[in-house]
């Protein structure tokens, strides 16, 4: 894996790839859907982009820290970022929000840094309408049948919460389209080769150069022969 990344970095026009604005990729899928295998199986190729860490309501699960899955808070101090607009995007989801701290996101881009977001629907749509270049990765479940399994596997909801996350996760898949994207999670190696892959296509759009860069290098490579 690393042996790859030296490889495409040593590919990167320098002249033209370097400074430019991070690229914010937003993953959406089911609960249960493996987003987090896939992340953390991925975790060697994604240490140079800032995974982005969301505030939550909902309760801690057991091996969880504060400030690493998420930060969790109350719903006071939720509804309080809300209010001073400190979220980029937020939504409630089966009685809980979930809400991304909007200031690390913008300082991580601006300083060329690509950011990874772990939303549902909801918050990913308004992403979308925020940062109409955001790249929408979806990331589905081989079969409905199989991610119910998993989520029964995880035992850490009641059943009522496990049939609404089953709901919302129909109701995702739906509006699958959406989405640039598509990653079926039936296998994590495969997925996580799908996800690197459309990472490195991303980032090197011929797009992402802008009209400022590509005069400099122009001028740079004028031999005084015109
Ligand atoms: P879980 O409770 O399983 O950790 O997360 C429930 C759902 O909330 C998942 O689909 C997860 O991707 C999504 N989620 C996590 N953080 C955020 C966030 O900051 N905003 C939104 N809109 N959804 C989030």
């Amino acid at each position: 894996m690393d042996h790859d990344t030296d490889e495409a970095d040593a590919l990167q026009p320098s002249g033209l790839a370097t400074k430019r604005r991070g690229i914010l990729f937003v993953m959406t899928g089911a609960s249960g859907v493996g987003k987090d295998t896939i992340r953390s199986a991925a975790a060697p190729f994604l240490a140079e982009m800032v995974y982005s860490i969301s505030a939550t309501t909902r309760g801690q699960r057991p091996g969880e820290q504060h400030g690493v899955q998420y930060y969790f808070i109350g719903r006071e101090q939720f509804e309080q970022m809300i209010a001073g607009q400190a979220l980029l995007e937020y939504a409630d989801y089966v009685g809980d929000y979930y809400g991304t701290p909007v200031a690390p996101v913008k300082e991580a881009l601006a300083r060329g840094q690509d950011v990874l977001l772990e939303l549902e629907l909801v918050g990913a749509r308004q992403v979308k309408k925020r940062v109409p270049e955001a790249v929408m990765l979806f990331i589905a479940p081989p079969s409905l049948e199989e991610l119910e399994r998993r989520l029964r596997g995880r035992g850490t909801d009641s059943e009522e919460k496990m049939q609404k996350r089953l709901a919302r996760a129909r109701e995702e898949i739906r509006a699958l389209r959406e989405f640039d994207y598509l990653i079926v999670n039936d296998e994590v190696g495969r997925a996580v080769t799908e996800l690197e892959s459309i990472i490195r296509a991303e980032r090197a759009r011929a797009k992402l150069v802008t009209d400022a860069q590509l005069a400099e290098f122009l001028r740079g490579g004028h031999d005084g022969n015109d």
